[in-house]
């Protein structure tokens, strides 16, 4: 079994307790995740402090290389991360599983290589001239979930190394192994200090988020927490960058096709089993065209196989943990005793592992948990309306505001729909482009 650190300076530096991780698929053991103490967490801070004196010196030549080199290193233990990530995640290996993430985080590193960072000239009179000048902060603190664990950590990383900040990144207690390995390969094509890994249980983002030299948190994962983090970082005037939950609405306007669309439906509501921030996760469906949509996905639900991520033809994989299966099957019981019709799925699967079953639920509306709250699971509520304004206004009659779509023949027609959703991202045709 392979042995992880945290990584400080460069280095793989023990701990003298650990935490067990263990397949989601089948109960075994993958490996020992680091407890780090507070002072390591102050040697992981005191690390990128240094570093940041002169990786906000370097070019952006040099910058703009290293992330190439990440994007490089990547690509070169593609397999390995592939399959940790399967192994401790659950996903599966292709699809859109682990592979597909790895090849997110590459396209995400390079991508960052191309953006320059130009000078602005606000106003160049002859009185006056102001010029806007972006400039790096120090140390970022990174706290990250567990749904798409290397993904989001790049989308962390990367950005802030390209505009000259160090890192300290904390992956969730569930996922850690996978981003421990990552940032070990990293690290080794960046200078000592420029990248960092700390890992342990909720309480050492809270330490982060409290820390009086990191000076801005990137944080992804729930609204509760994001509270939280908010909070905490008001302590020093931290900068934070916030990415929380979602409980997306698609609305399928009276043209739409459902025979065509459905396959692109369901690809934005089960993708990595539904644990994903932006995923459909309430379909609003026309009257008229409520019942083929149904079948059209069911369709699909019954003939996608589900499995451990590591056998060959599996596309979806378990759930991710104890806490959140227990979620889902507590919220589609609920559903279940309020009438709603479950076309597909409705119950745990008879095998070791979190797995859930690919799930639809018909006949349910708003004022039920499932459609309320955000499921974050395999199951995805049907909700029949008649009139357009009404659906957009129970679309928006929603805590949460990260993204929804509208789907339908006429462009125009989607577009202005689209445009009334109260959310930060609205796609046509489309979910979670
Ligand atoms: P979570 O909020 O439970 O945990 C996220 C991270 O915060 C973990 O690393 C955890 O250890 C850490 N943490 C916990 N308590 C903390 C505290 N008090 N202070 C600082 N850090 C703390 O979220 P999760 O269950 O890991 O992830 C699922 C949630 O994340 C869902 O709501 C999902 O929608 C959301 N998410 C959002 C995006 C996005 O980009 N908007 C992407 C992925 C996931």
């Amino acid at each position: 079994m392979a042995d992880y650190g945290l990584i400080i300076d460069n280095c793989k530096v023990a701990t003298a307790t650990t935490f067990d991780i263990f397949n989601p698929a089948t109960g075994e053991l993958v490996g020992k995740a680091p407890i780090a103490s507070g002072e390591q967490l102050d040697l992981a801070v005191a690390a990128a402090a240094r570093a940041f004196e002169s990786w906000s010196a370097a070019s952006e030549e040099r910058r703009k290389q290293a992330c190439l080199d990440i994007a490089g290193v990547l690509q070169a233990h593609m397999a390995e991360l592939s399959r940790l990530l399967t192994m401790e995640q659950g996903k599966p290996l292709k699809g859109m599983g682990s592979e597909f993430e790895l090849g997110g985080c590459m396209a995400w590193a390079g991508a960052q290589a191309s953006f320059d960072l130009p000078v602005k000239i606000i106003e160049d009179t002859d009185s006056s001239r102001v010029e806007l000048h972006r400039k790096p902060l120090g140390v970022v603190g990174s706290i990250t979930p567990w749904n798409w664990p290397l993904m989001i950590a790049i989308w962390h990383i990367v950005p802030a190394i390209r505009t000259g900040n160090t890192v300290v990144i904390k992956p969730s207690p569930y996922t850690p192994l996978g981003t421990l390995r990552m940032v070990e390969l990293i690290s080794q094509v960046l200078p000592p200090g420029v990248l960092n890994a700390v890992s342990g249980h909720d309480e050492l983002g809270q330490w982060m988020t409290a820390h009086g030299d990191i000076k801005k948190i990137v944080f992804t994962g729930s609204c509760s927490t994001g509270k939280k983090v908010m909070a905490s970082a008001a302590g020093n005037l931290k900068r934070i960058t916030l990415e929380l939950g979602g409980n997306d609405a698609a609305i399928l306007l009276p043209d739409a096709d459902p025979q065509v669309l459905a396959p692109r439906i369901f690809g934005g509501a089960f993708i990595n089993s539904g644990q994903t921030c932006a995923a459909i996760k309430r379909l609003y469906v026309h009257d008229s065209i409520y019942d083929q949509t149904c079948a059209a996905l069911q369709a699909i639900a019954e003939a996608t196989p589900v499995g451990n991520g590591l056998d060959e033809g599996v596309m979806m994989g378990p759930l991710q943990n104890r806490m959140q299966f227990d979620k889902v099957v507590g919220l589609v019981e609920d559903a279940k005793a309020r009438g709603a019709r479950i076309l597909c799925g409705g119950a745990p699967l008879e095998r070791p592992g979190f797995f859930y079953p690919l799930t639809l639920v018909a006949d349910i509306s708003d004022g039920t948990r499932l459609v309320d709250e955000e499921q974050f699971g395999p199951v995805l509520p049907i909700i029949r309306y008649s009139d357009v304004d009404d659906a957009v206004r129970r679309a928006n009659a929603s805590e949460f505001g990260l993204s929804g779509s509208v789907w339908s023949n006429d462009l125009e027609a989607a577009k202005a729909v689209a445009q009334r959703l109260e959310c930060g991202t609205a796609w046509v045709n489309k979910h979670a482009a």
